[in-house]
């Protein structure tokens, strides 16, 4: 298990004398464990870097008030540092979703928690927003998945485009366009095939669905536990395709959600939504608070 970021710094602190305010010195030990630590968190080298020296100018000379160690105060600045890069502007969880029918295409790939996010976020809009959500699967390379959906839909109560053989991802997409706006949906979900990698058919696909439809938004679903790489993932589709949020999955698990971090400050792309487990309750908007604390540890 990781140590957390507010023990070592605990540690460090325990050393230094208790001074009206934070010197050169103490900022730059205790930076040095809020690095390592984020390293350890899987937040990727150049980010952590402009990290450090955003706080390390921030902390330095800081008055330190009485009711609170050296140490407190330097988690505190960085606390609220790790606040500020995460929120960003337009963080709003609203998805547009005016005009309806309006269409969300879900990309992502295989074994991020897709399919799973779409119909989460499926039953979010119909509860809390009293959305008629229509759902449609385009994977025509695996049959489970779109049976998957299907039985999902049945469980939550969403309705789900009837499957029919042979039609290509585009058609699919045609077809859900056409019954969501004949039925009286609000928004359609496009849940894509995902591959174990990225590769040109599925981007293309994708680009297809895309331009055939035009989103409202593209939700791209990644897997939080694998860090670094989830950060990569999202970056090239959107330089592929283009997207307008991000939706972390398995959150509820051991990672320490680094990726978060990264996420922002390498694609410019918010993040949404966090899923928290299986279940279809399991899905929350993201919160940089929550993020950020768990980063701290
Ligand atoms: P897809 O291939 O991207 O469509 O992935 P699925 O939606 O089929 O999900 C793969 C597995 O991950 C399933 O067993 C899901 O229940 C699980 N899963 C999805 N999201 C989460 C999450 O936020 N937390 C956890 N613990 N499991 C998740």
């Amino acid at each position: 298990m990781f140590e957390s970021l507010s023990e070592r710094l605990g540690g460090v602190f325990d050393r230094l004398t208790k001074q009206g305010a934070l010197s050169a010195d103490d900022v730059k030990t205790a930076l040095r464990e809020v690095r390592v630590a984020l390293l350890e968190a899987d937040v990727s080298l150049p980010v952590a870097r402009d990290f450090i020296k955003a706080v390390e100018a921030k902390a330095t000379g800081s008055a330190v008030t009485k009711s609170i160690t050296p140490g407190q105060q330097v988690v505190k600045i960085v606390h609220d540092a790790l606040i500020d890069m995460l929120r960003g502007e337009g963080e709003a969880d609203a998805l547009k979703i005016d005009n309806p029918p309006a269409p969300i295409l879900m990309v992502g790939l295989q074994g991020s928690g897709k399919t799973t996010t779409t119909a989460k976020l499926a039953k979010r809009l119909k509860e809390k927003q009293g959305k008629r959500v229509l759902m449609a699967s385009l994977d025509i390379y695996r049959p489970a998945a779109m049976e998957q959906l299907a039985i999902l839909g049945t469980q939550i109560g969403i309705d789900t485009l009837p499957i029919v053989k042979g039609e290509s991802a585009v058609q699919i997409a045609k077809r859900a366009k056409q019954q969501a706006t004949l039925g009286g949906y609000d928004v359609y979900m496009l849940d894509t095939a995902g591959r174990l990698h990225i590769d040109e058919v599925l981007m293309s696909e994708v680009q297809q669905v895309r331009d055939a439809v035009s989103p409202r938004e593209t939700l791209l679903v990644v897997d939080g536990l694998t860090g670094q790489v989830a950060v990569d993932v999202a970056q090239e589709f959107e330089d592929k395709v283009g997207i307008s949020g991000v939706v972390l999955t398995r959150m509820d698990g051991d990672g320490r959600g680094g990726a978060a971090l990264s996420m922002r400050a390498v694609t410019g792309k918010p993040i949404r939504f966090v899923g928290l487990g299986e279940k279809m309750d399991a899905l929350e908007t993201f919160e940089a608070e929550r993020i950020a604390g768990r980063i701290l540890g």
